[in-house]
């Protein structure tokens, strides 16, 4: 693909002889679908995966520049505390090899049209991507970071949620897929230092990479945009950037994940010394019809649950309370899990503090604990804030695109003729993980293969007369 032609039409993949489309019914047909999976993070990952695996050629279209999402951010995961990446990272570089899934990052969703008279195997569905530069050349980058040593910018990264920073050019982290790097127009000097120290003549001028509309021609989409974190700013009395030790669950998460900005070590953002004494506030941004979140996020009990033991395991002379209107630990093995919290000394007391403020070096807590009516004033030294998901910023724009309706949280709403939560109301589009509703990572990832088997099913259903019919049974 030429990167300076900013128009592209990706054209369908070719029937041939080795095409190992439809192995599953043994019909003997080859239709070999295209179908566009919209986010790559591990919902949309596993999506694509089930898909490709099904001889189904699948685009998937994430508008970072590196596939994983937020579980790429995350240092470990409940309820078994296994390392994120290590169960990531294989299936993003399996998503990368794999011969029938194309990755496409740096791109967004634009348009959509939809075709229902179209041809067999051209697709139903005519989707407008735009993908932005990245100001390296995909094909030459080996991503051996020579570029961003040398690079003298540094800017937040939004990657570590603000909390570390990065180069000009740079890459995310460390095990992004592809393993490319990106150089921020916005922010480098021109200087051109890493032009010159890149043997491969990979960075890219800004009038040698432009903007580029992609159209492609697909069967089916599965939108997998997943959420976001509920911005704290939003309830004052917490004074989140303005007392540098309040910090939201997000950013402790890239605080101690071990590749993160302080390689794993536990420190306070005002004085770099290690805390004595941390806690953890619950249901922010969950629960709470004053900033209209009603709903309960699902996992910040859980992954408040894992972080306080964790910080327990390590340091098990720092003082953890987690604060909180009720424990929801729903999932298999969760409830074992918060009693083991328990017996690690993790101390729950169940009330939320009003105002909280900086003061001497502490921040203070005011709040009645709900079980004995006790007042209590806390002065941790550094306070988590458990952010709760949200629909992320173009859910609505997405919607309007798709024709997709939205639930009163202002998720997408499902299909509610269908017992699958994976159908819309749009014949062709389904849903996966969190765009759809809150979840954790085994009820993202479970979506995501539903999502994908529902596509599948339905391209079968229409292509390939052996598949039986609806009623086919009766005959
Ligand atoms: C602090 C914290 C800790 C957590 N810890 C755990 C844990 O320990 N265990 C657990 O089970 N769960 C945990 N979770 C939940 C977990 O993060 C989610 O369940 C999981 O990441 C959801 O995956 P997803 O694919 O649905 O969404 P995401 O991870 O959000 O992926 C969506 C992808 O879509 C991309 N995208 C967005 N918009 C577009 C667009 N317009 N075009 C193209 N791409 C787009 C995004 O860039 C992203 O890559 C935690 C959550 C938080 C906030
Ligand atoms: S742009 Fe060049 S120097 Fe930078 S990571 Fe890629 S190959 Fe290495
Ligand atoms: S040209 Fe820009 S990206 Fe490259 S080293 Fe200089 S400031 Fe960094």
């Amino acid at each position: 693909m030429n990167i300076m032609n900013n128009t592209t039409t990706v054209g369908h993949a070719p029937h041939t002889k080795d095409c190992n489309a439809c192995t599953s019914c043994g019909c003997g047909c080859r239709p070999v679908h295209e179908v566009v999976v919209l986010g790559g993070g591990v919902s949309g990952i596993t999506a694509a995966l089930d898909l490709a695996k099904h001889g189904v050629l699948v685009h998937l279209i994430e508008r970072e520049p590196s596939i994983g999402g937020h579980m790429a951010m995350l240092d470990k995961t409940f309820p078994t505390n296994d390392c994120s990446m290590c169960i990531l990272s294989p299936k993003m570089v399996e998503a990368e090899r794999h011969p029938l899934i194309k990755l496409h990052t740096c791109t967004e969703l634009v348009g959509v049209t939809r075709d229902d008279n179209a041809e067999e195997q051209k697709g139903r569905f005519r989707v407008e991507l735009l993908r932005h530069p990245r100001y390296v050349n995909e094909s030459e980058c080996t991503g051996c970071g020579e570029c961003t040593e040398i690079c003298p910018i540094e800017v937040y990264n939004q990657f570590d949620a603000g909390v570390g920073v990065r180069k000009a050019i740079y890459k995310p982290h460390s095990q992004v897929v592809p393993n490319v790097s990106i150089r921020d127009s916005e922010h480098c000097i021109d200087c051109r230092l890493c032009y010159e120290i890149c043997g491969k003549h990979a960075v890219l001028e800004d009038s040698e990479d432009k903007e580029e509309t992609i159209t492609l021609d697909v069967a089916a989409i599965i939108v997998a945009v997943g959420y976001e974190t509920f911005d704290p700013r939003k309830l004052a009395q917490y004074h989140y950037l303005f007392a540098p030790d309040v910090v939201t669950s997000l950013e402790f998460e890239r605080m101690v994940h071990a590749q993160g900005p302080t390689l794993g070590s536990l420190r306070r953002l005002s004085n770099g010394e290690k805390p004595k004494e941390i806690a953890f506030i619950q249901c922010v941004g969950s629960r709470n019809t004053a900033v209209d979140r009603p709903y309960c996020s699902c996992v910040c009990c859980m992954y408040a649950i894992k972080n306080a033991m964790l910080i327990k395991e390590k340091s098990p002379e720092i003082v953890v309370r987690i604060l909180y209107m009720d424990v929801r630990a729903y999932g298999k093995g969760y409830d074992e899990y918060y009693e083991r919290a328990i017996k690690q000394g993790v101390e729950f007391i169940r009330g939320l503090p009003g105002e909280i403020y900086p003061e001497g070096g502490s921040v203070v807590l005011h709040l009645e604990n709900t079980e004995n009516g006790e007042m209590l004033r806390l002065t941790p030294d550094l306070v988590i804030l458990s952010v709760g998901m949200q629909p992320i910023e173009r859910q609505e724009q997405i919607a309007g695109i798709l024709g997709l309706d939205l639930s009163e949280s202002g998720f997408f709403a499902s299909s509610s003729e269908d017992m699958t939560v994976a159908k819309t109301g749009i014949p062709g589009i389904y849903l996966a993980g969190t765009c759809h509703a809150p979840r954790d990572i085994p009820d993202a990832v479970a979506a995501g293969g539903a999502a994908a088997m529902n596509a599948f099913v339905d391209l079968m259903r229409e292509d390939c007369a052996s598949v039986p019919q609806e009623g086919a049974m009766q005959e």
